[in-house]
């Protein structure tokens, strides 16, 4: 069995971002996710061309950098 470094239970927002930058400074990592998509509930599917939040709206205050 491979080792890894580290083993992310979900693929939301958390553990989709710490297995990116985990990956960026080296190490290696397994995601496990249950559901059939990634990003948690702020996961989102294209209906008529617009993006709809499937788990209820979601509105990021970010600074944009
Ligand atoms: C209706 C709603 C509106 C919101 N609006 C905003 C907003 O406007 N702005 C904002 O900043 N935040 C908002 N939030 C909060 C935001 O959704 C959360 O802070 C963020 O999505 C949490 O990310 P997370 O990765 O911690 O958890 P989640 O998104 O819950 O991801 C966890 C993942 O782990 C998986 N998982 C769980 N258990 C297991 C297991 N045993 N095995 C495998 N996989 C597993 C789940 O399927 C899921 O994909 C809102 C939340 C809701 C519900």
């Amino acid at each position: 069995m491979k080792a890894y470094d580290y083993l992310v239970v979900g693929a939301g927002l958390f553990g989709a971002v710490f297995a990116h930058e985990a990956a960026l400074r080296g190490k290696t990592i397994q995601v496990i996710e249950k559901r059939d998509h990634i990003a948690g509930n702020i996961y989102t599917h294209e209906v008529d061309g617009i993006q709809v939040h499937q788990y209820g709206a979601h509105i990021f205050h970010t600074s944009g950098a």
